[in-house]
């Protein structure tokens, strides 16, 4: 599919490997601005550390990875942070003996004192009543669904233009599944350009514009949501099935 606009992130030739482990190959992708691109895959496919590479979180080598236009590669994450990207990783890996506050401030300190301040706060928490509600609540003493929107909420603390999300439905009971799902579309309707990595293969295609098929560390498949949802076989055949 050729589009006109330029995309938001190019990713050419991404290789991540640990060791003697090579988790990513030769992966491209491209996302457009205010575009749910979802990455799909069996675990160990590559799909975090693709996120991770983009965020530069971890090492890794391409031949690009360009956002508005910069190439960032050799950039530290923070001045990744202020070009206006985010990641809620994995885990969620929220600090558990701060309280929501402190958590929610950790994520907008990279932004300097213009951001990540009370307006954003605000703003943030306006999506996520319950973390107003207890904002001085160790974070560690949330259930596991507050404890994600935490995570989501600390990604959007810098007032991020791309948000990489991670695994954020996992292990999470249906009725917050909802909720979590609730809130991406909230945040897409915002502009927010979001980049999925999940395991519920059947909810990222009907929230996503189009999705990339990890198997691998390479890209097995790609294409709109409504071409991947048609080759609902395949998938199954390629991992874990339409359904999951
Ligand atoms: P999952 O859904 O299980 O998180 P994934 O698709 O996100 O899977 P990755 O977590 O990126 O896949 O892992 C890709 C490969 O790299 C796997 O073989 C994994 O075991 C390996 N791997 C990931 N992180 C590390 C690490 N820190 N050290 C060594 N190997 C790693």
């Amino acid at each position: 599919m050729t589009d006109a606009r330029e995309p938001l992130l190019t990713v050419e030739q991404l290789h991540v490997s640990y060791g003697s482990i090579v988790a990513v190959r030769d992966l491209d992708l491209e996302v457009f601005p205010g575009e749910i691109v979802t990455l799909l895959g069996p675990n160990g496919a590559g799909k975090s550390s693709t996120l991770n590479a983009i965020m530069g979180c971890t090492r890794a080598s391409a031949n690009a990875i360009r956002f508005d236009g910069a190439d960032v590669r050799d950039e530290p994450v923070e001045r990744r942070v202020r070009r206006g990207m985010a990641l809620s990783p994995e885990g969620r890996q929220v600090f558990e003996n701060l309280t929501v506050m402190e958590n929610l401030r950790l994520g907008g300190a990279s932004q300097g004192k213009a951001h990540g301040g009370p307006a954003a706060f605000d703003e943030v928490t306006e999506l996520f009543p319950i973390l107003r509600d207890r904002r001085d609540q160790q974070a560690g003493t949330l259930s596991g669904g507050q404890q994600q929107q935490l995570a989501i909420a600390r990604a959007l603390m810098s007032r991020p233009r791309l948000v990489l999300l991670d695994e954020p439905s996992l292990g999470l009971a249906p009725t917050i599944v909802d909720a979590i799902f609730e809130l991406i579309a909230k945040l897409h309707d915002r502009g927010i350009t979001i980049v999925l990595v999940e395991q519920n293969v059947t909810r990222s295609l009907e929230i996503a514009d189009r999705g990339y098929v990890l198997e691998g560390g390479r890209v097995v498949m790609s294409g709109t949501a409504a071409e991947l949802h048609e080759a609902g076989d395949e998938l199954v055949g390629a991992y874990l099935g339409i359904g999951g």
